[in-house]
């Protein structure tokens, strides 16, 4: 009779809808299960679940270019061998072990990618802060929805880009870490710290009060991320996936050949 639901709330926190009108049957991984995520959130139906996980007319699906760019950085973090391109089935691009050339092989464009990869972020953030407070159905959490799962608006993504990777590989790596306090940076500031497999973002998730902090909050976590070294590194905001150096070109010398033709 009974089966399981991945239920707390008992609403989506996407669509706002409640059961009977949609289930909640399926497991909802916060960060993607093709990557190895394993945390199972709640409150995620099944139609919004498969939607983050099916490719659009217009767009390739959230998950998995999130599974792509970081399973990217994960086969890059050691030192590419012939066995590297193994490890990346890639729908986006591929690696050449001999002429040490990613290409990225993409129909969509570098913008719809980029666009992706953001709403990606947003997606496995709702999850977790909806996970660790139970807050996810707030009206304050209106724009991550609106972007992340309507595609509509625009947040603003910054990425703090070091030389130095401070990595861990561990199973660690796979959980958004959340603590009380990136938690109430999003009350003081707008702003929420996602830090991911050694990488930083800071995602402005309440517009209104991220554009009167964000000079502050942006100093400030420059001061605290940003790790000296060659000059090199800087806070930037992300407006194209290639800020992200996903393939770990800072280490090595490999090549990206871009098709930058834009088909939409
Ligand atoms: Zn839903």
């Amino acid at each position: 009779m009974g089966y399981k639901q991945y239920i707390k709330e008992g609403t989506c926190i996407w669509c706002q809808r409640n059961s009977p009108r949609v289930t909640f049957r399926n497991e909802p991984h916060i960060i993607p299960e093709s990557l190895g995520g394993t945390e199972i959130g709640f409150d995620i139906c099944d139609d919004c679940n498969r939607y983050f996980g099916s490719a659009n007319k217009n767009e390739p699906n959230t998950n998995l270019i999130f599974k792509e760019m970081f399973g990217a950085i994960r086969a890059f973090s050691c030192t590419p061998t012939p066995d590297t391109y193994k490890n990346l089935s890639s729908v986006y691009f591929e690696y050449r072990y001999k002429t040490n050339t990613i290409k990225i092989k993409s129909r969509f464009s570098i913008s719809v990618i980029t666009r992706q990869f953001k709403r990606s972020l947003y997606e496995v953030f709702l999850q977790k802060y909806h996970y660790q407070t139970g807050k996810g159905l707030d009206c304050k959490m209106d724009n991550v929805r609106n972007y992340a799962r309507w595609n509509k608006g625009n947040l603003r993504v910054y990425y703090v880009y070091n030389k130095v990777i401070l990595t861990s590989t561990g199973k660690d790596a796979l959980f958004l870490p959340m603590s009380d306090g990136a938690i109430s940076d999003i009350d003081d500031y707008g702003f929420f710290p996602f830090w991911f497999m050694g990488h930083y973002f800071l995602l402005e998730i309440i517009p209104s009060k991220a554009q009167l902090a964000d000079f502050l909050y942006l100093q400030k976590n420059a001061n605290q991320l940003i790790i000296p070294a060659t000059g090199e590194e800087r806070l930037m905001e992300l407006t194209d996936i290639r800020q992200v150096d996903f393939f770990m070109e800072r280490f090595g010398k490999k090549h990206i050949d871009v098709n930058e033709k834009c088909r939409y």
